[in-house]
């Protein structure tokens, strides 16, 4: 077991794990939705409201001046936690859904045409999945999909046979939000590349349990969200490399994204704000360098062994339950264990397991292509953060045993 770090201590930052659910202690192990947040991002939220709320950029004014600063440090902090060559090439988005949404309408409307081919994977989230079919609907280009073995890992073989001179797109999740895979990006990009195609990854996932550097995997676009990394929702970033933003007509027009405005003609902004149209989510970008400062505090590498402890204590104790099958079992994993139990419906499981105060995730994850590919209709999902103990793992591991004695 890690001894680095005192998780009594760490919950105690955590105000929401005292909350109590049909009368038993909150055990949240829906951490791949989203985490809880750190008391310091909680009063970061609260801090701008009550003493510099104002609007960014444009006042001179002192509130206003105060919000830019830390809108602008946030950033920076940003950039530093992916290492990012400038903070020029850091979009300030909504998330996740929001970045890769950009990427498919400017990049891949300028960019890619006519049966040009776009390759994602088996394991996408429908959110790196239905921007690129949108694309490909408008524009007649073709989508390709990386089969998986039964383990839920890429066939890197088969991806190889896809690539050719037509393939213009890669867009892979870098870890799989239903079955917990660390891909092989690094080989993925290098191949891409190979072809001539631009790679953006989906880190969403990756970003809470791995050691980012965007200039060491050399991706073109790199997109996560701050809520699953202690942060608040609704906010997140896009990385791209700046010849390749610079080469992106806007996403958004509006307010902020503009140089000059006439009704003859539009001039643009200088990046990264010729992507960042109207008022942002100024409260949450501030409060995520907070929760990056956090994580650093505890260091991504002792969190991830704690989390590692807590996966590989967790599948062993669910192996161990007879007719419970893992669903996910790559070589390299996070701290994310799907699995199906014969003959019990997932949402009869997470039902039972919410009275008892346990909270998982059950369903299709958004990959519902994913589940077909099992033949399944959906997982019971746990996923494991910092603040979870093997205390939390036993009573998922009991609740289970009744979920059996009940339905099994
Ligand atoms: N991709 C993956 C792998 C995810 O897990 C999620 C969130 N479930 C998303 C994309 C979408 O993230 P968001 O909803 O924050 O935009």
């Amino acid at each position: 077991m890690n001894n680095k770090l005192d998780i009594n201590l760490i919950r105690n930052d955590f105000p929401i794990l005292k909350e109590v659910i049909n009368g038993k202690q909150l055990v949240y192990l829906d951490n791949a939705a989203t985490t809880q947040k750190p008391q310091l991002v909680l009063d970061a939220l609260t801090g701008y409201y009550e003493h510099y709320n104002a609007n960014i950029h444009r006042g001179i004014h002192q509130l206003a001046e105060k919000a830019t600063a830390a809108f602008e440090e946030s950033r920076l902090r940003l950039q530093k936690f992916i290492n990012a060559p400038s903070a020029e090439e850091v979009i300030l988005t909504y998330g996740t859904t929001d970045g890769i949404n950009l990427v498919a309408q400017t990049y891949g409307r300028s960019f890619i045409k006519e049966g040009d081919e776009i390759i994602i994977s088996t394991m996408e989230h429908h959110s790196n999945i239905v921007p690129w079919q949108m694309l490909c609907e408008e524009k007649g280009c073709v989508l390709r999909v990386i089969p998986i073995n039964d383990q839920g890992e890429l066939l890197m073989d088969e991806f190889e046979k896809l690539l050719s001179e037509r393939t213009k797109f890669v867009s892979v999740v870098h870890v799989s939000n239903a079955l917990g895979t660390i891909n092989p990006v690094k080989e993925i990009i290098s191949k891409a590349h190979a072809v001539g195609a631009k790679v953006l990854l989906d880190g969403a996932q990756a970003s809470s349990h791995l050691h980012l550097d965007v200039q060491d995997l050399d991706c073109d676009f790199y997109t996560l969200s701050l809520h699953k990394i202690y942060g608040p929702t609704g906010m997140g970033i896009l990385y791209g490399k700046r010849a390749l933003l610079d080469a992106m007509p806007p996403y958004r027009g509006g307010g902020e994204m503009i140089k000059e405005v006439t009704f003859a003609k539009t001039t643009y902004n200088e990046l990264p704000y010729k992507f960042e149209a109207g008022t942002p989510n100024i409260a949450d970008v501030v409060a995520a360098k907070y929760a990056l400062d956090y994580v650093d505090l505890l260091g991504k590498e002792n969190i991830a062994s704690h989390e590692n402890d807590l996966l590989e204590y967790a599948t062993a104790a669910l192996k161990e339950i007879d007719g419970l099958r893992i669903i996910g079992e790559a070589k390299e994993k996070v701290s994310v264990v799907s699995f199906v139990m014969n003959g019990i419906h997932h949402q009869d499981i997470g039902v039972i397991l919410d009275q008892h105060g346990i909270a998982v995730r059950t369903g299709h994850h958004c990959t519902q292509p994913l589940m077909n590919r099992f033949n399944i209709t959906g997982t019971t999902r746990a996923s494991f953060a910092v603040y979870n103990t093997i205390e939390e793992v036993d009573l998922l591991i009991k609740g289970l045993h009744k979920v059996k004695k009940m339905l099994g």
